[in-house]
């Protein structure tokens, strides 16, 4: 008797984990049955290869022909304000504060047109990229991806359906692909992959844009390619500044 009630709640407690762990279902527009949010993901992959087209998988290239920017999803940006954790330990002997100097000048560099959205960044040795599931932190850090073509990668997570008036980002983390690039100061030494370029376009990830493939949008800090040496993704172009700021007007 005792033994047959035990099993039930252990059965009664594995379901409403199991429960808890899927996203609910979504109808036509986005939101659950019962109007919930759902909470999705996004990762964006940057590559160093200049490919004929887009690569599979990835999310982006959706901009109107002449835009020259996109989102993740229309609406889907900042609503709060959170910090964001800065691990500088990295295999090329860049100094704490080039590496937080670099990324702080990539989110200024954005909220210079979209005002103050994130919060400030600290640093900590210990954060890393996870995107198997929502820590509520915030990470930029270097790390291993397993693919020499891939410069970073950032995931997004946030509701990225239903009304654009409810959808927003919750969390990103940044990943700077380090065995296989060469970090630092393209002005200082063109052979690198710069720093501050490579974090520009990841950060405007993180702020709620997409990538660009179009031929025609490629001196956007969000054009998906990036080679050693460039650095003219520091700063926004005339279509990333459009897009910033329409986003969070
Ligand atoms: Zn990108």
């Amino acid at each position: 008797m005792r033994t047959a009630l035990v099993c039930a709640l252990v059965a009664v407690l594995a379901f409403s984990l199991v429960s808890a762990a899927l996203p609910a279902a979504a109808n036509e527009n986005g939101q659950g049955n019962g109007g919930e949010r759902v909470l999705s993901k996004v990762t964006f992959i940057h590559w160093k290869k200049n490919l004929p087209a887009k690569p599979p998988g990835t999310p982006g290239g959706k901009n109107k022909s002449g835009s020259c920017y996109n989102y993740i999803a229309n609406g889907a940006k900042w609503r709060t304000q959170e910090p964001y954790a800065i691990n500088p330990t990295n295999g090329d002997s860049l100094s704490e504060l080039f590496v937080v100097g670099s990324n702080e000048a990539g989110v200024v560099a954005w909220e210079a047109h979209a005002g103050d959205q994130l919060g400030d960044s600290y640093v900590n040795y210990s954060a890393s990229y996870n995107d198997d599931y929502l820590d509520g932190v915030n990470t930029v850090s270097f790390g291993y991806y397993p693919n020499s073509g891939v410069i970073a990668v950032t995931t997004v997570w946030g509701y990225f359906s239903g009304p654009p008036s409810q959808r927003e980002i919750v969390e990103f983390d940044l990943l700077y692909n380090d065995p296989y690039f060469v970090w630092g100061n393209a002005d200082e030494n063109p052979s690198v992959m710069d720093l501050q370029n490579i974090a520009t376009h990841e950060l405007g990830h993180g702020l709620g844009m997409g990538d660009l493939y179009n031929s025609e949008c490629t001196e956007q800090t969000m054009y998906g390619y990036s080679t050693e040496g460039e650095t003219k993704k520091r700063t926004p172009e005339a279509g990333d500044i459009a897009g910033i700021t329409k986003l969070y007007s």
